[in-house]
Order: C-alpha cells, then sequence, then structure tokens
C-alpha cells in the first residue's frame, strides 16, 4: 500500500476535513437561524470533519512510527549479508546477490560487512 504521506491524498483529506469541520457550518451560519434542518447538518458536517482529521492524524503517527522503524531497521542492516537458501549471500546495502561466504565486503557497491554481520532470510 502507498503511503498517504507520500501520495497527494494528505492534502485532499485533510482540505475535505477542514471543509467539513469549518467551511460548511461557518457557511450554514450566514444562514437565518429558523432553518433547523441546516444547523443539524452543520453539526454533523462539523462532527464528520473533526473525525477525518483525528483519524488523519493517527494513521500519519502511526506510518512515521513505521517510517523511524524501517530507516533504524536499515541502518542497523546495511553493511550485512543476508544468508540465502543456495549457500550464496545477499548485500543488504546494494542487493547484489554474488556475495560469497569469506567476502569481507561487496565488489559492487564497496560495503565493508560488519564481523560475523550474517543473517539467515528465513
Ligand atoms: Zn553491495
Amino acid at each position: 500500500m502507498k503511503k498517504i504521506n507520500s501520495n497527494g491524498y494528505g492534502g485532499k483529506v485533510i482540505g475535505a476535513g477542514l471543509t467539513l469541520s469549518f467551511v460548511i457550518p461557518m457557511l450554514s451560519s450566514l444562514v437565518p437561524k429558523n432553518w433547523t434542518e441546516l444547523l443539524w447538518l452543520s453539526k454533523i458536517s462539523f462532527i464528520t470533519g473533526i473525525a477525518v482529521l483525528v483519524l488523519f492524524s493517527i494513521w500519519l503517527m502511526i506510518e512515521f512510527k513505521q517510517d523511524k522503524f524501517w530507516n533504524r531497521h536499515y541502518k542497523d542492516n546495511v553493511s550485512i549479508k543476508l544468508s540465502l537458501p543456495e549457500g550464496i549471500y545477499e548485500c543488504q546495502s546494494c542487493g547484489n546477490r554474488q556475495i560469497k561466504k569469506n567476502d569481507k565486503s561487496c565488489n559492487i557497491c564497496g560495503i565493508k560487512f560488519k564481523e560475523g554481520g550474517e543473517l539467515n532470510a528465513e
């Protein structure tokens, strides 16, 4: 799934949330107050808009947490060679799969592997 903070939906969702929670209630307050259906509608609009904004910020926080996790995970494992089933190894920095058991560095990207820095694929 594409992340919302990296596609165009973020701004649209915030815009919809703000429209529902503030613009529509403000516009409907310009209408004479004896129109009760509209007052009711603007309340629903406000509550829906706030809910959209709250859910959206929760979702964003979750995504930022995941980004942090993957960034750290990548940094911790970038100088490790991953052991694959056929006795070959994969460089975690560039994905080169021509790494042998005794290689100390990657011949493509040149990264030096951590001493004993080996991970099993499973
Ligand atoms: Zn490499």
